[in-house]
């Protein structure tokens, strides 16, 4: 199962923590979040959640705009 799940990651190669440049769906602003935020990232503006923490990486509620390193 480890070496799945390993080989899962591999495959993904997901870059280990980034921040990312979003737009709000609702009211356009863009900001940039961290995708492994450990609490819910809200627009400064609307309030809507961009991204809502998960134990790992951040489920992404905005549209991305720029990946930034
Ligand atoms: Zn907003």
């Amino acid at each position: 199962m480890i070496y799945g799940v390993d080989l899962m990651r591999e495959l993904i190669k997901q870059p280990k923590s980034k921040f990312l440049k979003v737009q709000c769906f609702t009211c356009k602003n863009e900001q940039i979040i961290f995708n492994k935020a450990s609490a819910d990232v809200k627009c400064l503006v609307c309030g809507n959640i961009l991204a809502r923490a998960t134990g790992g990486m951040s489920i992404i509620k905005s549209k991305i705009l720029k990946v930034l390193s």
